[in-house]
């Protein structure tokens, strides 16, 4: 089933509740006011670009809509056309802006009037792209006469950009099989259902918040909520009112969720009902970066919710994840992305490429599946280079699996794993446990320092609450659960890590700026 005759479906049979709610715009829209909103989009399409036959052969569209009703509409609309789906990232500057359209090359742009303030800027870099204005003209809510086909599997999908984190954003493209797969793994594995309620405040130009919250909420038939952007106390809120069942979000929300229920809500009136709604929601995930035990621990003291953390990335999806049920059990144990999804094949690999059998030894996470994306857009070389010779995708990512079979995540090759005196760290194994024993440290980055004599140095960037202690006191805290070497030895304290909207820090560009 394609998500057309999904939505189809529950057009017919009249689900329970609606397909989405644009908070920003203030509208509800059914399963039929999507796929009539789809049906306009592509006619505006095909007459833009004067398509042969109503398909437009897998020419890009890029489009700069924040997450509401008319960014659902384009999107289904460019898959329609038969074309390939670019959404830009609405807090980009023009120059980020400019690179992802200069590298996808789109026919077409669809540009929101939040964001009128570049169309100047992209009609003068790029003179020949069309531009389309949104908002959209609203139109009236009934199923398009002519059912919209299901795009043809191999066809190419979406064209989403990475993060960033260890070099420029590469275009990931993924075709709709590739999407589906993603998309029905997670409704497998995580048991969405037509009366889920899903709260979403994540951007939509990732695959967190596009496939995993978007596109698998409405391939099971239930209601995103489109929020648009994450406000602590908007979320709080809307918990408190009941009706939310499902919430993702990056680590960095979840700590800010904390903090806001610690100095806006516990003592107050509102209390009672806060704690209740948010131990209503069924399921609640964490992902994109790593979680620190102390955010899940904290989360859990105040919802009772044990966070559902899972592993994924732009090239292929989720593919691995803590366990739906056995939320008390050993289903979600701290600091684990869990086990494999069904159909995705997880392994580890050692420097020389040999599959690692051993339990609870490190080694590069190696992945291939029909969720695996496939290319990256314009770089056959790059797409070559990450494959291994029997087709397995190289993350790049270092972990180890425990003997049940549990993913422990070590951190990124090329800036987590610290080499220092002829030991390799994980960064993160440091960062959990600064977060977890020097309470005065709200946040902090763990990176490796050049260093003559050691090779890397490993240092901490951290933020403090104000009250801060000497370099022995931090040390001495951490003596217990980390072995020596482990510990940093340059700590330096800044007023801020910048993250990006994905909650992940650039380590690379943070060391250049603090020790140039
Ligand atoms: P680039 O590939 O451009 O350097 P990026 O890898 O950060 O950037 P994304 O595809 O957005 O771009 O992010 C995927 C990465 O995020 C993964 O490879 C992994 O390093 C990290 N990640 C995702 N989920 C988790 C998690 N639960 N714990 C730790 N790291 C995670
Ligand atoms: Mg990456």
């Amino acid at each position: 089933h394609g998500l057309f005759s999904a939505a189809y479906g529950h057009a017919v049979r009249g689900h329970e509740g609606p397909a989405i709610i644009d908070v920003g715009a203030g509208r509800t829209l059914t399963y039929a006011d999507l796929l009539t909103g789809a049906a306009v989009v592509r006619h505006i399409i095909t007459d833009v670009l004067a398509a042969v036959d109503g398909d437009i052969q897998e020419q890009r569209i890029a489009f700069l809509v924040p997450p509401g009703a008319d960014y659902v509409h384009i999107q289904w609309g460019i898959w329609a056309a038969g074309g390939v789906a670019v959404p830009l990232c609405t807090t980009h500057p023009f120059h980020e802006l400019e690179y992802a359209v200069a590298d996808s090359k789109p026919s077409l742009i669809f540009i929101h009037h939040d964001f009128a303030h570049h169309k100047s800027s992209f009609t003068s870099t790029f003179p020949s792209i069309k531009i389309v204005d949104v908002p959209l003209p609203h139109t009236p809510s009934a199923l398009p006469q002519t059912p919209l086909p299901d795009p043809s599997p191999s066809r190419r999908a979406l064209i989403i950009y990475t993060s960033g984190t260890t070099s420029k954003p590469k275009g990931c493209v993924s075709t709709h099989a590739n999407i589906l797969f993603q998309a029905a793994s997670l409704v497998k594995a995580w048991h969405y259902t037509p009366s889920d309620h899903l709260i979403h405040i994540l951007p939509l130009h990732h695959v967190h918040g596009i496939i995993n919250g978007l596109t698998a909420t409405l391939l099971a038939g239930g209601t995103v909520e489109l929020h648009p952007k994450f406000d602590a106390s908007a979320v709080w809120k809307r918990w408190m009112d009941g009706d939310t069942t499902l919430f993702m979000a990056v680590p960095t929300v979840y700590a800010r969720l904390n903090t806001y229920f610690t100095t806006h809500i516990a003592g107050t009136d509102a209390e009672q009902a806060a704690i209740h709604g948010a131990r209503k929601l069924r399921l609640v995930v964490s992902g994109s970066a790593a979680l620190p035990t102390s955010v899940k621990t904290r989360f859990r003291e105040i919802t009772g919710q044990v966070l559902l953390e899972r592993y994924g990335m732009t090239e292929v999806g989720m593919a691995l994840s803590c366990r739906y049920d056995d939320t008390d059990g050993n289903g979600r144990p701290d600091g684990s992305v869990g086990w494999p999804l069904d159909g995705v094949d997880v392994r580890l690999a050692s420097d020389t490429g040999e599959t690692i059998h051993d339990d609870d030894t490190e080694g590069e996470i190696q992945i291939s599946g029909a969720n695996v994306f496939k290319e990256y857009w314009g770089r056959p070389d790059a797409t070559a280079s990450e494959f291994t010779s029997d087709s397995f995708f190289k993350t790049g990512d270092i972990a180890s699996r425990r003997p049940d079979g549990a993913f422990f995540i070590r951190g990124r090759s090329s800036v987590d794993i610290i080499k220092s005196g002829g030991y390799k760290i994980s960064a993160l194994e440091v960062e959990r446990e600064i977060l977890s024993n020097i309470p005065n440290i709200k946040e902090v980055a763990v990176v490796g320092i050049p260093d003559e004599e050691w090779g890397e140095r490993v240092a901490a960037v951290i933020v403090t609450d104000g009250k801060e202690m000497l370099v022995k006191e931090y040390r001495d805290l951490l003596r217990g659960s980390l072995a020596g070497y482990k510990i940093p030895t340059v700590w330096k304290v800044v007023d801020g890590i910048d993250r990006n909207a994905m909650g992940k820090v650039n380590k690379k560009h943070l060391v250049k700026d603090l020790w140039p």
